[in-house]
């Protein structure tokens, strides 16, 4: 056992490993603090553990961790009261071990930097903002010396006997000028709350004011006491057993992961252990708007140590809409991206976490299903969106998936199928859905779609066309038509045989004066129908496909500058105002008049616009006096 003073080289190929660490992981210089916390919070773990097993009966005292920073000595010293190590731990842990893994690291992962720390770097990430480091020991076995190790960001170190009368391990970074900014108590406080904010071991960063009030009325005041400021809660709610845990628990998580913002609806609490291991709790957040959704990311942890808020290679597209944790020491972290989307265990992970996410849903529809249909405003985006993009989700969201109708009555897909087929069936046999995405400016395609017992879904969401285009596909036979499309006016009801009014050549000679007054439809048609004559006289309808071509493209945000605003006019030659009136007209008015019920028409559908809008004021100005 050596008693003197040690010089060595650390054993490396590698002439200046420094120099490269710092290159290579430049842009991620903050993860030092988190790796060497981690570092001790393993420690101190281990030591409870051999404590719970007999093979430590000393005293275990106090555990915390300590950060601390000396301004003045240009210092941050992590503090552990853990194992701590001998001389020859400190040897072959911090010489040998973790320095071939730095070396193995730099070889092959040079090109991404996210990995640090999941390859045994983690110790020498210090390198990375200190240009002096002293690892200070002492182990828990009773035999053998405190240590004290030292580098100065070369290969080579010291290591001799110290005097260190506490157990565990001390490391003191001597902070390099160009890392400054982490001599400064905010952006540690900061990077503690970002990493460290659930480890299973209580951190200590100094202390903080707290302020409590003593006394009564007049006498009332304020007492400020300093507290010890402990950065984490060592026992997150998703550690714990769901069993154990209330309504409120998930509530004051959900604050604890997110603070001030609006409580989530429900979530989903994920505990397994085979095939993989994975815990961890999902939030479905109550949204008001789609913006929102992506604001609070869900956390991945890999055994309480913050790893990152980017998950979309883990958890499947559809839902990093939802919040909350997932923690898993199963997702190789030690791997390139590319290379997780292919891994085995995060496949299964992914699919698990879809199937829970299935399994909750159905269980709360089936449980409850007035609570369900009271929340499925904002269930129902991550329900069509997870039918849309996961096939194994559809298959099962089929079942709770739902459509609202006007009058705000919820049906399954299956549901509303058999309350509407017989009516609205067409005649190629498909079931005509009826739907609104603007129940103002439908108004009266909604009446008279009611007047025929037809009943209309209500759409007013981004994703609705999306949705209606996934479910046409689907083979359910069935097919989405907005309420003012022309195809709307085409269902075929078995038992209607409204006949015109009109002789076949008077129809011919209205169609022919509106074809001959209303100028360039752009494509569109002009079509009488023997409609009721409480219907409108002139009514608008837009074809649906183009209609929805527009409003796709428009969404994935091309310019549909080419594509025509396209309308069809339907003349309803049963309405007094054609079979009576007009036919008797003669000369000019008689253009004017059939132009003006176009308008009026175009009016209904928010479309009469600029100089035409003037004009058919004035118009209408003038026929008042
Ligand atoms: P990893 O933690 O991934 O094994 P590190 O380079 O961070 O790699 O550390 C190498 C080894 O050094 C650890 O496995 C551990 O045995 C030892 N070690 C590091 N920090 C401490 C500490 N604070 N207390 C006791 N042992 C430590």
């Amino acid at each position: 056992m050596a008693t003197t003073k040690q010089k060595g080289n650390i054993s490396v190929q590698t002439e200046n490993i420094f120099p490269i660490i710092k290159k290579f992981l430049y842009s991620d210089h903050e993860i030092f603090l988190r790796e060497l916390i981690s570092n001790a919070t393993d420690a101190t773990s281990k030591l409870k553990t051999l404590s719970s097993k007999g093979e430590f009966d000393g005293d275990l005292g106090e555990l915390t961790i300590d950060i601390i920073l000396d301004k003045e000595a240009k210092t941050l010293t992590v503090r552990d009261r853990g194992i701590g190590m001998t001389e020859a731990e400190v040897k072959k842990y911090l010489n040998q071990v973790a320095f071939s893994s730095a070396e193995d690291f730099v070889k092959k992962y040079k090109d991404d930097a996210n990995i640090i720390g999941h390859f045994g770097l983690g110790f020498y990430s210090a390198f990375m903002v200190a240009d002096h480091v002293e690892v200070n020991t002492r182990s828990y076995k009773k035999s053998g010396k405190a240590q004290k190790w030292q580098c100065d960001g070369n290969p080579s170190f010291t290591l001799e006997p110290t005097k260190k009368s506490t157990r565990g391990t001390d490391v003191v970074l001597h902070i390099s000028k160009d890392s400054e900014e982490f001599l400064e108590e905010a952006r540690i406080q900061t990077l503690l709350d970002k990493y460290c904010k659930f480890l299973p071991i209580e951190i200590r960063f100094g202390t903080k004011t707290e302020t409590t009030y003593e006394g009564e009325g007049e006498e009332r005041k304020p007492v400020e006491t300093q507290v010890d400021n402990i950065i984490n809660n060592p026992n997150p709610a998703w550690k714990k057993k769901a069993n154990k845990l209330k309504e409120e628990d998930y509530k004051a998580f959900y604050n604890e992961l997110y603070p001030y913002s609006t409580p989530p609806l429900f979530w989903i609490h994920l505990d397994i252990d085979f095939p993989f291991n994975l815990t961890g709790i999902l939030y479905f957040p109550k949204v008001t708007n789609a913006v929102e959704v992506q604001k609070n990311k869900i956390q991945l942890y890999s055994n309480q140590v913050y790893v990152t808020d980017d998950v979309s290679n883990i958890v499947p597209e559809f839902l990093t809409l939802l919040h909350g944790v997932i923690d898993s020491p199963d997702i190789p972290l030690n791997v390139s991206r590319s290379y997780l989307q292919s891994d085995a265990n995060v496949k299964k992970i992914t699919s698990y976490i879809t199937k829970k996410v299935a399994e909750k849903l159905a269980k709360l529809f089936k449980k409850d299903r007035e609570a369900y249909e009271s929340k499925w405003q904002e269930i129902g985006v991550f329900v069509k969106y997870g039918m849309i993009s996961e096939e194994k989700f559809h298959d099962k969201g089929i079942k709770f998936g739902l459509l609202k109708n006007l009058d705000g009555d919820h049906f399954t897909i299956e549901e509303y199928k058999e309350k509407v087929k017989a009516l609205q069936t067409d005649k190629h046999d498909k079931i005509v859905l009826l739907y609104t995405n603007n129940k103002d400016q439908h108004h009266s395609y909604i009446a008279s779609a009611k007047a025929k017992s037809y009943d209309v879904l209500e759409f007013d969401n981004v994703i609705d066309n999306h949705f209606m285009q996934h479910l046409e596909s689907k083979g359910l036979d069935v097919t989405f038509v907005r309420v003012d499309s022309d195809t709307a006016n085409n269902l075929v009801q078995k038992d209607e045989s409204n006949e015109s009014v009109l002789s076949e050549k008077d129809q011919e000679k209205v169609k022919n004066l509106f074809t001959d007054s209303l100028g360039d439809l752009k494509g569109g048609t002009i079509e009488l129908k023997a409609l009721s004559p409480e219907d409108h006289p002139v009514q608008i309808t837009k074809p649906e496909f183009m209609r929805r071509m527009k409003e796709m493209q428009q969404m994935q945000g091309m310019n549909m500058g080419q594509m025509p605003d396209m309308h069809n006019v339907v003349i309803n030659s049963n309405h007094p105002l054609i079979a009576e009136k007009l036919v008797r007209m003669k000369g000019e008015k008689k253009s004017a008049f059939a132009k003006y019920l176009h308008q009026l028409a175009l009016l209904n559908q928010n479309m009469l616009k600029g100089e035409e809008l003037a004009e058919f004021v004035k118009k209408s100005i003038d026929f008042m006096k």
